[in-house]
Parts: structure tokens; sequence; C-alpha cells
């Protein structure tokens, strides 16, 4: 078995999904090498070549890469693909992005959102919003993979220091073109990777609630801000924050829904939570069925009430 992970990274710092992609790869295989495609990356190699279980990292640098357009990556990834079995990425919106193409052109079936490796052709991913988990078997010789990142706890930056080699660029495809990227900049950690989520739902009725209300449970917290798609689709909050099946996945360490009632395409976006409290005003919201610890109340005194209190 040799399996490569495709890093995901801005060319400045490794994503903490690849750290999950390469825990995946570990279930496969006990050597993962890592292929690292961007521009003026080499620190993102380095730092990749700290992780437990990575053989070796192959950099490769151009300015063809520098914003990881589908077209130019996946002819990279081609370069190294005959070596392996199994090539990973994360089931990211840029590993989503890239790995259809790459298993296109390899002419290969995708197993897309791995959830669980049962053996090195059979996979667990779920299907119908995570209401059922369907187990794929691939004959493919090479497969490509996407991996949802929170079912696979991240490897540990550790002492380990793989050997990176460079690698030839390939050259740029003319198929497409960066144009530019618009960035929503934040103090709060990034949603899907944060540990803890403040998640508001309808019910706070106003983008003004959600600033007056859980913001400062937020901040008192450090935790990242969600939302429900009811609450995005009003206006209330943006719609970066939305957690769902068409949403973030995530899998905080504790997630704090307020005003949300628990359906089952919000579920399916954070039911992998450590921790959930839900803080609802009907005790009969499906939000209960999940949570860990429940307060049936009116967020607009229970919400300000916490945070005073923490
Ligand atoms: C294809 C598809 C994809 C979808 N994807 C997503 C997705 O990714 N994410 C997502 O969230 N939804 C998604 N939805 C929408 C989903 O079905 C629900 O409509 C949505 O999650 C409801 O949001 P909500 O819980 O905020 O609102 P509501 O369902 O209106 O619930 C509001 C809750 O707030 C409670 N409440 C009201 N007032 C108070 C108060 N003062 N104090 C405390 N509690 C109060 C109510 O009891 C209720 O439980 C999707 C739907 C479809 C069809």
């Amino acid at each position: 078995m040799s399996v490569l992970v495709i890093a995901e990274h801005d060319n400045v710092s490794l994503k903490v999904a690849t750290l999950n992609t390469i825990a995946a790869a570990l279930a496969l295989s006990g050597a993962v090498d890592v292929l690292v495609a961007g521009d003026a990356c080499q620190g993102v190699a380095a730092e990749v070549a700290k992780a437990v279980g990575v053989s070796k990292v192959f950099v490769t640098e151009s300015p063809a890469l520098a914003n990881a357009l589908a077209e130019n990556v996946s002819s990279q990834v081609l370069e190294l693909a005959k070596n392996y079995t199994h090539i990973l990425f994360a089931s990211t919106a840029q590993g989503k992005n890239v790995a259809p193409r790459v298993a296109a052109l390899l002419d290969v079936a995708q197993i897309s959102d791995v959830t669980r490796v049962i053996d090195s052709q059979t996979f667990e991913r779920p299907i119908y919003a995570g209401n059922a988990i369907a187990t794929v078997q691939s004959s493919d010789a090479l497969m490509v993979l996407t991996i949802r990142t929170t079912a696979f706890d991240a490897v540990a930056l550790g002492s380990n220091a793989a050997p990176v080699q460079t690698m030839q660029a390939v050259t740029d495809s003319g198929l497409s073109q960066f144009l530019s990227k618009a960035i929503a900049k934040s103090d709060r950690p990034e949603l899907a990777g944060a540990k803890i989520i403040v998640s508001g739902g309808r019910a706070l009725g106003s983008a003004e609630k959600f600033t007056e209300i859980m913001m400062p449970l937020a901040d008192k917290l450090g935790a990242a801000m969600g939302a429900s798609r009811a609450a995005v689709d009003a206006g209330y909050a943006p719609n970066d924050w939305q957690v769902g099946q068409t949403g973030k996945i995530v899998a905080p360490d504790l997630y704090v829904a307020c005003g949300i009632s628990g359906a089952i395409q919000h579920l399916a976006g954070m039911k992998d939570s450590k921790v959930i409290v839900a803080i609802n005003k009907d005790s009969e919201a499906p939000i209960f069925s999940v949570a860990d610890f429940g307060l049936e109340a009116d967020l607009f005194q229970a919400v300000p009430e916490l945070t005073q209190k923490l």
C-alpha cells in the first residue's frame, strides 16, 4: 500500500485539514507521503514534514500553482499518481475542487467523504445527510478519496523530520486563470477548525440580536460563531457561518446551539461535536435529542445570564 496525501495550505501555513487527512491515510498504511504544491511554500513543506507518520514530502513551487487552480494542481498530482495505490484529499472546498479532476483523469471512481477506513478497498461514508452510512468497496488499482476531516483526529506535528524532496512543477495548463479572492477577515477562530462554536438560529430574529446576544458569549468562550441556515437565509448571519448539510461540517469540543430547532440538515453538520449544549424554549425541539446538556429557556434571558456567569 502506498498512500499520497495532497496538502492544503495558503503557501504560508498548513491547514489543519491536512493533518486529519494524514490520520485517515495512516489507517491505510504505516507510511504516508505528502505533496505540497504551491508557490514559495517551502515553509509549509517543512511544517508537514514534522507530522507524525509522514515518510516523505514532495514540494513543488510555481506561480501557476500559487492559487491551487484545479487544472494545474491535478496535473501535478498525476505526475506522482502512478507510484501510489491511494490518493487522499481533505473533503474541503479545495479538496473537492481538485479530487474529481484527478479521479476523472485517472479514469477511476472517486470515493467521497470517507468517515472510516475498514480495509484498503472498503470505506464508510455518510449518505442522506448522515442518516445512513454506506459501506463502499472499490476494486480500482488506484483510489482517489476525499476525507471527512471531522471523522479523524488530526495527527500531531511532532518531532518527525521526514525528508523533503523538490519536484519540477508542471507547466501552466492555461485552462483557467486566477482573478481575485475575497477573504472574510475575523479575529475569531475559523469555524471549520474551531474547538468551541456558539451557534444561533432563526429565533434570534435579527443581525443586531446576533451581535447583542450571541457575540458576548462567543467572546467569553473564545469561540467561533455559527448559525443555522434559516438564520443565514434571513440575513441575520453571514453565509460562511452556516453549519449543516449545505454549510460547514464541524466537530468542536463544545457546540452551543441557541434557538436552533435541530432539523436533520443542521444536525448533519454538528452532531459529531464532543459536547452539545442546547438552549431552546420548546422542550420538544429535536436538538435536545442530540444534546448532552439541554436548557429549556428563553435564549434572550438565558444567554446573557450564562455569559455573565462565565
Ligand atoms: C436541502 C436542504 C439543505 C439544508 N441545509 C441546511 C444546513 O446546512 N443548515 C441548517 O441549519 N439548515 C439547513 N436546512 C434547513 C433546515 O431544514 C431548517 O429549516 C433550519 O435548520 C431551521 O433553522 P432554525 O433551527 O434556526 O429555525 P427554526 O426551525 O425556525 O427553529 C427555531 C427554534 O428556535 C426556538 N426558539 C424560538 N424562540 C426562542 C427563544 N426566545 N428562546 C429559545 N428558543 C427559541 C424554537 O423553539 C425553534 O426550535 C436545509 C434544508 C434543506 C431542504
